[in-house]
């Protein structure tokens, strides 16, 4: 692919959801420092010592804060932590997603709301529960980005169930916050990436249906080990490149969301 030079230089992101060097966020964490920007990683509960782990993967020393994205005091915290380090904030990713075993696996009818709330919550309001906190660190920056990692939700899924509905409302939920963001300065867009071999992925059941169909659907063809084409969606809009762009889908998917077999 054609070298990319200088695209954050001088920008400070927070990147969510590392967890192994799997993860899509470490892929846009790696190329986003790559590009020059400055990078705070954040985990949650106890994923949070492997996410330190992995940070000292990338290829500048990154601090991590913790923030569980139900624990209001947690990101009140980074929030505070962020303004006394940066002041401003270019650019946010939010690469979290979390459904109870029962809101997967092909039975719409199986979870109950005790269920079902944990996995709207983790997985869709957590972008509001995120972006709440951190809005007067976006604002300072003059123009920012938030970028948020979707599947697409159009259509169900084999399996995705639950996730699939969370996914509908993060959706909406992006398009209610480029609205009343935009007069801050703030981009909210959303990349909906094809199926990659992640932690999170290795937990819906049937996941092996994507990855072994995927490729195939695909004009420009799928990699389920190659997170950097979705990546560099993310780098993109975390850029200058996109300035009167919030409220759009970008799909990194090979193409799949355009055919109709
Ligand atoms: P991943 O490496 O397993 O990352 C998922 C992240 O979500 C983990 O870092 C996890 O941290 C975090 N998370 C879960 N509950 C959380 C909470 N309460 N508070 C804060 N963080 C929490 O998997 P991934 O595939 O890269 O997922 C990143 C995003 O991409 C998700 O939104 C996923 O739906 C989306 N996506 C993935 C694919 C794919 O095929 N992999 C395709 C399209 C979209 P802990 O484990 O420490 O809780």
């Amino acid at each position: 692919m054609v070298p990319l030079v200088g695209l954050l230089d001088d920008k400070r992101i927070l990147v969510t959801g590392v967890l192994t060097d799997a993860s899509l966020a470490f892929a846009v964490a790696r190329l986003a420092i790559d590009q020059g920007a400055e990078v705070v990683l954040s985990g949650a509960g106890r994923g949070l010592s492997l996410t330190r782990r992995t940070a000292r993967k990338l290829p500048t020393e990154v601090d991590v804060l913790e923030i569980d994205v139900t624990e209001p005091e947690q990101l009140e915290s980074a929030a505070r932590q962020l303004e006394r380090r940066w002041g401003r904030l270019d650019g946010l990713v939010h690469a979290i997603g979390f459904a109870p075993a029962d809101c997967l696996g092909g039975d719409i009818l199986k979870a109950g709301w005790d269920d079902v709330s944990v996995a709207l919550q983790v997985s869709a309001y957590s972008l509001k529960a995120l972006v709440g906190p951190m809005l007067p660190l976006l604002e300072a920056a003059g123009s920012s980005s938030v970028v948020a990692l979707d599947f697409d939700a159009r259509v169900a899924w084999p399996a995705y169930d639950w996730m699939g509905v969370a996914k509908a409302a993060m959706e909406s939920l992006s398009r209610y916050l480029a609205r009343d963001l935009g007069r801050h300065g703030v981009r909210v867009n959303l990349v909906a990436a094809g199926p990659v071999r992640t932690m999170a992925a290795k937990s819906i059941p049937s996941f092996s249906a994507f990855e072994d169909t995927w490729g195939a659907r695909a004009p420009l063809g799928w990699d389920v080990t190659d997170a950097e084409p979705v990546a560099r969606a993310c780098v993109a809009l975390l850029s200058d490149l996109f300035p009167k762009t919030t409220g759009e889908l970008v799909h990194v998917d090979g193409g799949v969301h355009a055919m109709g077999a």
